[in-house]
């Protein structure tokens, strides 16, 4: 008997509503003032940038170089709160497409850092925890392993605040949050308000993620290789799931042996395009038939 290759397709595979809403707007903007810069890769996805970049899109890495009165968009990210000094210094039009759920963080810091110190629970060089720090003020820290907990000891007694705010980086991993918010708690005897602002679309991406792996023999994960929260869903999966693969495009699958019989599952990061998701699923069937 002929056994068939099973694939199952997350369902909560794909672009969040924050990257959605940023792309959607982003390609309003082109189409309107044609050339328009972006601060950053917009998504970490190449397929997009490309997509974007091929119709006026310039990225750019830094405001410094962006010309006077030109027209900048601030990616779902957020940008850390110099360059929107810099921006109002050069007459620079800022289209924010910060994602909605990162502006609401970002508030909640600046009403809690006047009496509060503030620790964001992400990953130091992620954009948005930089981003974030930048509006939290000195009195603040970037906690990202347990390390990090003992570094903060003296810069905590210096701000001299007895209260700790500890908010998350929307794309981290849940669990890891819970157990770095209980060695905080259990090292520092102050008053600490937790505020978990990891992002639904994440912590239940996170979860399908989690139970998917632990029913199939691969799992193919689909997602730029510098998106946190791909690379998030890929460590998640391995954990259950050892043939866990993270690639950009059906391509590299080419490099993958897959038995033609087996259960596949797959998951798409949340700056994925559901095109290169469809040409992932239809390789696979094809070279499952050719392989039977
Ligand atoms: S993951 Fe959540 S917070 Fe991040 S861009 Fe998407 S919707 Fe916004």
């Amino acid at each position: 008997m002929v056994k068939f290759m099973q694939i199952i397709v997350g369902k909560l595979s794909g672009f969040c509503n924050g990257v959605k809403y940023t792309i959607e707007k982003a390609n309003e903007v082109i189409k309107k003032y044609h050339n328009v810069y972006c601060l950053g890769e917009i998504v970490h996805n190449e397929s997009v940038i490309k997509d974007l970049e091929s119709k006026g899109m310039i990225t750019i890495n830094q405001i410094d170089k962006c010309p006077q009165n030109s027209k900048v968009i601030i990616r779902a990210h957020g940008e850390i709160k110099e360059t929107y000094d810099k921006a109002k210094e050069k007459n620079i039009d800022l289209i924010d497409l910060t994602c909605g759920k990162i502006k609401v963080i970002k508030s909640k810091i600046i009403q809690k850092n006047k009496d509060h110190f503030i620790i964001i629970i992400g990953k130091k060089n992620h954009p948005e925890a930089l981003g974030l720090k930048s509006f939290a003020g000195n009195y603040s820290y970037i906690v990202e392993d347990e390390d990090d907990i003992k570094q903060l000891k003296n810069i905590i007694k210096e701000s001299k605040l007895k209260k700790l705010f500890i908010i998350s980086q929307t794309t981290f991993n849940s669990i890891k949050f819970e157990y770095l918010v209980n060695k905080i708690s259990d090292e520092y005897n102050l008053f600490i308000e937790v505020d978990k602002t990891i992002c639904n679309a994440t912590s239940s991406r996170q979860k399908e993620t989690e139970d998917l792996s632990k029913k199939v023999d691969y799992m193919i994960i689909i997602g730029g290789k510098k998106s946190s929260n791909t690379k998030e869903l890929e460590t998640i999966s391995k954990e259950n799931c050892k043939n866990t693969y993270l690639i950009q495009d059906y391509k590299e699958l080419k490099d993958i042996e897959i038995k033609s019989d087996s259960k596949v599952g797959i998951m798409a990061g949340a700056s994925t395009p559901d095109n290169l998701v469809d040409e992932v699923i239809l390789y696979l069937k094809r070279g499952s038939h050719e392989r039977t």
